[in-house]
Order: structure tokens, then C-alpha cells, then sequence
């Protein structure tokens, strides 16, 4: 019997020793502590990694001490319908880009920019590369949307901390997940459904997710 044709879309990044990260982050490393060449009945692999590795999602608590942490965060944030946006800004995405969306509160946004075209094909950190303006992600809390995705490691800019921070701090303080890292290489604009369930780590700041999305 032929296997029915899945219309999943794998929009996250192959977790690997070595792959690219924050600047100043660890990076991933695995290791074989079980292994059948070695005369071992199984394999079996450590991984050392952070709570930000790959595509994953932040929580509150990342930002504020004593904000929600990954595993308090309601599992219906994380599936539903949600939106692929293609931006044509190459410097960052700004609210007059974004005005013809006519964005609804509730909505899951993914940002397609430039970066999901060649950032990925580096393990090195690619800067600079298109980020969420101060002024695009007010008018994305103000919309009250419920999940902002974004196809590099962080929804703001890396030229000036201060306002990477500042649009971390406008999300996770206004209600609004973030999904960082995701690749929309491939992938049309339009609806689609989302699932992206961070890993369940108990009081953590973030985790990663697999993140995968259908046309609807
Ligand atoms: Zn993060």
C-alpha cells in the first residue's frame, strides 16, 4: 500500500554538536556513552546543550525572575492555526510592512525574512540579519497576537543589546510567546497549521521544540 504523502513542513533546526548559537552561548556537544562497537547492548548519546538551543521557545522567566517559566506556559499557545508573513525589509521588520496583514489578536505570527534563505547554511553566527524593530513588536503586543516566530536566534536586533532586550521584554511582558530559529526556507506565505510544544523542563527559561506546520 503506498504511504500517504505527509504535508508537514519540519520548520526546525537539526540539533547537532557544533551548530550555531548565541555568540557568547555554549555550544551543543554530543557524546556516545553507549555504544555497540564498543561491545555496548545499545547506543546511547549525552548531549550538553541550553535551554535556548536550536528552535525553541522563550518563556517569561528568561527576562524576569519571577516571571512564567517554559513548563507553566499553556499548551494551547504552542498548536493552532498561525500565519507565515514574507518580509521584503533587509534591515528589520517595521510597522509599515506590516499594516497591510490587517494582524488579529490571538493570532500566531512567523516572520519569513531574508535570513531563512542563507543563515542556516552557516554553523557560524550570521550578523547582521533581519530582526523585529522596537516600533513592529509594540504594534504586535498592542495587536495582543499570541506566538511571534522568527527565522534567527533572536527576535531583536544583535547591533544594539538594548533593544534585543527591550523587544524580548515587550513580548514576554505583553503575553506573547516567541519562537526563535525557525527555517521558513521553502515555505509559501499564508495559513497554515502550527505545532511547536517546547520539552517540558521544569522551572526553566526556555526550551527547544520541534516545530512543524501544514498548509490549512
Ligand atoms: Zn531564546
Amino acid at each position: 500500500m503506498a504511504k500517504a504523502k505527509s504535508n508537514w513542513i519540519d520548520i526546525s533546526l537539526p540539533i547537532h554538536a557544533g551548530m550555531v548559537g548565541g555568540p557568547n552561548d555554549p555550544l551543543v556537544t554530543v557524546k556516545l556513552v553507549r555504544d555497540p562497537a564498543k561491545g555496548d547492548p545499545v547506543t546511547m548519546s549525552q548531549l550538553t546543550m541550553i535551554s535556548h538551543t536550536g528552535t525553541h521557545i522563550d518563556s517569561p522567566r528568561h527576562f524576569f525572575v519571577d516571571g512564567t517559566t517554559i513548563d507553566e506556559l499553556p499548551l494551547e499557545t504552542f498548536i493552532g492555526p498561525a500565519r507565515v508573513i514574507e518580509i521584503k525589509d533587509t534591515d528589520s521588520i517595521k510597522p509599515a510592512e506590516l499594516e497591510p496583514y490587517d494582524i488579529q489578536a490571538g493570532e500566531r505570527i512567523l516572520f519569513k525574512t531574508k535570513n531563512s534563505s542563507y543563515v542556516y547554511d552557516s554553523d557560524k553566527f550570521v550578523t547582521p540579519y533581519v530582526y523585529i524593530s522596537n516600533e513592529a513588536a509594540q504594534l504586535l503586543v498592542d495587536k495582543k497576537i499570541c506566538m511571534v516566530g522568527i527565522d534567527y536566534i533572536t527576535v531583536g536586533g544583535y547591533a544594539t543589546r538594548e533593544d534585543n532586550r527591550f523587544v524580548h521584554k515587550l513580548f514576554l511582558n505583553g503575553g506573547v510567546s516567541i519562537l526563535e530559529e525557525v527555517n521558513l526556507k521553502g515555505v509559501k506565505p499564508g495559513k497554515y497549521e502550527l505545532i511547536a510544544v517546547p520539552l517540558r523542563f521544569r522551572k526553566l527559561d526556555a526550551a527547544p521544540c520541534r516545530a512543524i506546520i501544514r498548509p490549512i
